[in-house]
């Protein structure tokens, strides 16, 4: 079977609600909503429509959930593609989907393309390449270019794009009328982490005598969104093993081990001589 070109989703059902924490950047693309829901509003008095925004932060920090729930709060359709499909690709065929892509959402415009870990394709061009390693790449990031000067805001298409590397990216994508915007999103502070953990107990069967979200947010420095997830998953795994009827905090307290486990094991193959 044929691979998909990139992810199309017309009905989104995350929303604000669904991203915790945040408040800065969740502010700043309420703007992008705005524009999305009644762009006449903001193009009679003669202003331009930004025509993309840089999401800037590590990993699992909810990038693509806010990406997503910019467009379900706009009740616009939402077309993804990961820069990192694109590595070792044949010529020609990352240029193409890009055209496809943009071509798809013109037509179902107003809407929102969504470029995850945007670094794949769009590291700065020239300086320092291998030999004939990545020209493929070259030509995706020429092509977004191309695409990206080619139509116009009022078409109601607006690019999010994602990166936790914004030193390695090609500088002509940070010209006007690119992604002239940059978002932060950061690591969740102690108040943020217990926010999320909140949204992610809610589903779940918990013994609320035992279990406290802001305990949870002060044993978990350091944790992104991804792992607070991935915590509250694990503990309900935990607790079904043990045949309870509710999730306890001691529950949660060998997930916590378990995640920081993991962590550490991934942190290792990173960096061997440590
Ligand atoms: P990456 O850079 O690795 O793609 P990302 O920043 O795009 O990461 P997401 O994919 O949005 O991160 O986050 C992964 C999952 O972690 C989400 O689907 C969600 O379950 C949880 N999560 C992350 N951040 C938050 C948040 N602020 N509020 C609620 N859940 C979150």
């Amino acid at each position: 079977s044929k691979a998909a070109l990139f992810d199309a989703e017309n009905k989104v059902k995350i929303t604000f609600k669904d991203v915790a924490g945040l408040d800065e950047a969740k502010e700043e693309v309420a703007e992008i909503v705005e524009f999305l829901k009644n762009p006449s509003k903001f193009t009679t008095l003669g202003g331009k429509i930004p025509k993309g925004a840089l999401l800037v932060g590590p990993p699992g920090t909810g990038k693509t959930l806010l990406a997503k729930a910019v467009a379900g709060e706009a009740g616009v359709p939402f077309f993804s593609l990961s820069g990192s499909d694109f590595v070792e690709m044949f010529v020609g065929v990352g240029a193409a989907r890009v055209r496809d892509l943009f071509k798809q959402a013109k037509e179902k415009a107003p809407c929102i393309v969504f470029i995850d870990e945007i670094d794949a394709i769009g590291r700065s061009r020239g300086g320092g390449k291998m030999p004939g390693s990545n020209d493929e790449r070259e030509n995706t990031l020429n092509s977004l270019l191309v695409e990206m000067d080619g139509f116009s805001t009022d078409s109601g298409v607006i690019i999010l794009a994602a990166t936790n590397r914004p030193d390695v990216l090609d500088s002509a994508l940070m010209r006007p009328g690119r992604f002239d915007r940059q978002i932060s999103i950061d690591k969740p502070d102690i108040i943020g982490r217990e926010a999320i953990f909140k949204v992610h107990l809610k589903p779940l069967k918990v013994d609320t005598q035992s279990v406290d979200s802001k305990k949870l947010a002060a044993q978990t420095p350091g944790f992104a969104g991804a792992e607070i997830a991935n915590v509250c998953n694990e503990a309900a795994l935990i607790a079904a093993r043990r045949n309870k009827k509710a999730i306890e905090m001691q529950d949660f307290h060998d997930a916590i081990d378990r995640v920081i486990g993991g962590l550490e094991k991934k942190n290792k193959i990173i960096s061997p001589d440590e």
